[in-house]
């Protein structure tokens, strides 16, 4: 297994689904692990308990992604307590679906400032501090979402194409710095997420090889890939994992 022995990591979004996934492998492999979460209090603490398993140091805080003083505050933390943090998954994430024509501001507004702007500050934060260890590696966490167009969902989609867009543009300016950032496109996956998304199942039972949606743990294996070392020649790049879904 891939080691994290030596580093610090940050994940968004880490008490449930996807990000919880991320974290536990993260932990496994030795890393210390900040999580974050918004106001779930149940899932924090269920996390803090799972994460208790492993050797490693985990911490659970609150932090809301759509605020850049909060966001500034934890780093500041972060790297007080723990040093500079080597690993960034930008991984919080929301949806509010609905029509184009009756999606209100509100809706607009809070998934753009959770998806998108929330990555910035986060990113923002972390690369002004893995600039003076001149490493670093980001991993976005966008969707399929981005590529392809569904009905009821222009704020989630335009949200997660300007992530790529931010993925791409972060990666030229950081990498000769030493710090990569790449993007993973998951496709229908196994979380809390998707409750509110209708007739799905189809779709996924008729366009992916294995007919059945992603667990969490796969997908947080590939984001893990692009958070290691041996990704060390990959940047800028976004890896879609969809069993095909797109293809
Ligand atoms: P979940 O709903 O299971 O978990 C979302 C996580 O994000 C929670 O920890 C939640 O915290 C946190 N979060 C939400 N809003 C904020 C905020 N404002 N500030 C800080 N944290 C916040 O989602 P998934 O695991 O499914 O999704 C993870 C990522 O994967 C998202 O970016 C999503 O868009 C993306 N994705 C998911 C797919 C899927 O099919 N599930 C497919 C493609 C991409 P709290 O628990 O406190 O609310």
């Amino acid at each position: 297994m891939v080691s994290f022995q030596d580093d610090v990591a940050v994940v968004t979004g880490g008490t449930r689904g996807i990000g919880r996934a991320v974290a536990m492998r993260l932990a496994d492999g030795g890393a210390t692990v900040i999580v974050t979460y918004h106001d779930d209090e149940e899932a924090a603490e269920q996390t803090t308990e799972m994460l208790a398993a492993y050797p490693a140091a985990t911490r659970v805080e609150p932090c809301d992604v759509t605020n850049f003083n909060e966001v500034a505050a934890v780093f500041e933390m972060i790297s007080d307590r723990y040093g500079s943090p080597t690993v960034l998954i930008n991984n919080a994430g929301t949806m509010e679906n609905g029509l184009l024509v009756r999606m209100t501001p509100e809706q607009w507004h809070n998934v753009i400032e959770t998806n998108l702007s929330g990555a910035f500050y986060c990113t923002r934060e972390a690369a002004r501090l893995m600039l003076r260890n001149r490493g670093g590696r980001i991993v976005n966490v966008a969707s399929v979402a981005a590529q392809r167009g569904w009905a009821g969902q222009v704020n989630y989609a335009a949200s997660k194409a300007g992530l790529i867009g931010l993925t791409r543009a972060a990666a030229r300016e950081l990498g000769e710095k030493g710090i990569r950032v790449n993007a993973v496109a998951p496709g229908y996956t196994d979380t809390d997420l998707i409750e509110n998304t209708t007739s799905y199942e189809d779709e996924v039972e008729d366009y992916t090889a294995s007919g059945r949606l992603a667990t969490p743990k796969e997908i947080a294996d590939v984001i893990a890939f692009l958070a290691s070392e041996t990704a060390s020649y990959v940047n800028g790049e976004v890896l879609r994992v969809d069993d095909g879904l797109l293809s």
